[in-house]
């Protein structure tokens, strides 16, 4: 399937939309066109382990399934960052999971990009929904596990309907992920196509882990929100750090706890703009 690109949805009021100095291809189920620079095939991307127990064996079994792309291999390290604060580290992904509260999101991953290029990425999932009946469940944790480690491949969604028949991906959007735990064959070829060029620069890297000068931006302001996403509950964000550097925020919504209202974050366009001069492009994935 083409990926199609349908932008600019909203400006949120902001004077400077910032598409010209974004990349606009794209020929797969790719975000955009980012991906990890490298200049081998077949490459290797570290997976920096900050989850809990609980957590383990979703993380090795996400890690297992992506690494039988023949384009890349993902490989468990050490966490480089807290649980919590769950900060990025040059050149690889940080894998973290906490209690991050009733914030409305299951699951996140964001990415940091240079040009086209992927310089490290985070995916954080929250336990204060993984730790109730309803998402404490193999088939919730290795969906949202697999779906954003996969973000952070470079790869975007094949599907956004959660009432139509499975896709057998984990890069769908479902209410029943029984089907969605794993990558599908598509996704596979998607990652053919993405990492079929050598780059000339590397982004990926085996450095041990140090501090990012990007780092605190992600987490404190995502950027701006596309309106509009599916049943309200999936959204994306775009940070615009300059000289063609993004901050992406790919969230996978949560149904409330059990008991409580729901949270769902307030609508598209009340959401503040980044202050200025951070400006902010916003589309729908
Ligand atoms: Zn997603």
């Amino acid at each position: 399937m083409t990926f199609h690109i349908r932008r600019p949805v909203v400006v949120l009021g902001l004077t400077i939309l910032a598409l010209a100095s974004l990349p606009v291809t794209a020929t797969a189920d790719q975000w955009e066109s980012y991906h990890w620079g490298r200049q081998v095939n077949p490459f290797t991307l570290r997976l920096g382990d900050n989850v809990s127990g609980a957590w383990d064996a979703h993380l090795r079994g996400a890690s297992s399934d992506w690494s039988a792309s023949v384009a890349l291999d993902t490989k468990i390290v050490t966490g480089g960052t807290l649980r919590r604060s769950c900060d990025p580290t040059n050149g690889r992904v940080e894998v973290c999971s906490a209690r991050y509260g009733d914030t409305g999101w299951l699951g996140l991953a964001t990415l940091w990009t240079n040009g086209d290029y992927i310089t490290q990425a985070t995916v954080k999932v929250n336990d204060t929904y993984f730790d109730t009946p309803k998402y404490d469940k193999p088939a919730w944790r290795n969906f949202v596990m697999c779906h954003e480690v996969g973000h952070t491949l470079g790869l975007a969604h094949q599907d956004e309907d959660f009432e139509n028949p499975s896709l057998g991906t984990c890069l769908e959007y479902t209410d029943r992920p029984k089907s969605n735990q794993h990558p599908n064959r598509r996704d596979y070829k998607d990652l053919r196509a993405i990492y079929a060029e050598v780059d000339s620069i590397t982004t990926v890297s085996s450095a041990p882990p140090e501090r990012s000068a990007d780092q605190a931006t992600a987490t404190q302001d995502w950027g701006a929100a596309v309106p509009g996403t599916v049943d309200g509950r999936t959204q994306t964000y775009v940070a615009d750090l300059g000289q063609g550097r993004l901050v992406i925020t790919m969230v996978i919504r949560s149904d409330p706890p059990p008991g409580r209202p729901g949270r769902p974050g307030p609508p598209a366009t009340e959401w503040p703009a980044p202050p200025s001069p951070v400006s902010a492009a916003v589309w729908a994935v």
